[in-house]
């Protein structure tokens, strides 16, 4: 069975103070529990201090992005071994708003997740249409291409240690969520997929996060649908009481 995982994602919101003081109130109120992992995802400037708050408790740390190069010149970028000396054990990659203001694509997320695993870190790669794509109806062959492409030449030996985020573009900060039965057609169909390219066993391994206005309110029910095996939060990521009671429900 696979243990239930919920991720917040702090996109670019909270400063060093403001971080330590967000990571210092989560490891007070997010209750700890075998049956959920809790992963936390700050800004690149934020994961030092965050590691350094939440070190000893339950929570575990992401990165929000990574460059697949080992190092040297790229500015601005970091590297694998650079999350890791902060002990970042997740990382996100494919977010929409990196796919549509960064202009990322499938063989970038591709090379990311490659350079991730080979180094042990896990992502969580993103995935979901646009309000275009869902209304002309072609939101499920949107996302498998999708994930044709970002898992292509992927090698998967610990099922637990790749993770796939559906995230609906429309819903996302919008207030306006998937209803649990949108959530699980398109997460059903990312499973489908999953078995074709690494085999039923695998792709039964892999946990696949519903994202797009998950809240306290909502997280119960998306959780109840078979492929729906946690979330990636957002907004309510960055307030302690809420993320801790989405990590209570889960
Ligand atoms: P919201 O929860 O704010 O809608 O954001 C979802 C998301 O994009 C998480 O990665």
């Amino acid at each position: 069975k696979r243990t239930r995982l919920i991720a917040g994602n702090w996109k670019m919101n909270n400063d060093v103070p403001a971080a330590k003081e967000l990571a210092e109130a989560l490891v007070e109120q997010v209750p700890a529990s075998d049956a959920v992992e809790v992963v936390i995802c700050p800004p690149t400037i934020d994961l030092a201090c965050t590691s350094h708050k939440i070190a000893g408790s339950a929570i575990k740390l992401g990165a929000q992005n990574v460059y697949w190069e080992a190092k040297g010149a790229y500015t601005g970028e970091t590297s694998c071994d650079m999350l890791k000396s902060v002990d970042a054990t997740y990382c996100i990659i494919g977010h929409s708003e990196r796919r549509d203001y960064f202009h990322e694509t499938d063989e970038d997320i591709n090379k990311k997740a490659k350079a991730l695993m080979a180094a042990g870190i896990t992502p969580i790669s993103c995935c979901g249409e646009s309000l275009e794509v869902r209304e002309a109806g072609k939101h499920v062959e949107f996302v498998v291409d999708q994930i044709k492409k970002d898992t292509e030449g992927l090698e998967i030996t610990d099922p637990s240690k790749y993770v796939v985020a559906y995230e609906p573009i429309w819903a996302i900060g919008t207030g306006k969520t998937a209803t649990a039965a949108d959530a699980q057609e398109v997460c059903g169909a990312i499973r489908a997929t999953l078995v074709e390219v690494f085999g039923q066993e695998t792709a039964d391994g892999i946990r696949i996060l519903y994202g797009g206005s998950a809240k306290p309110e909502n997280i119960a029910g998306f959780l109840a649908e078979e492929d729906v095996d946690g979330a990636l939060v957002g907004g309510a990521s960055l307030v302690a009481e809420s993320f801790a009671a989405m990590v209570e429900k889960a």
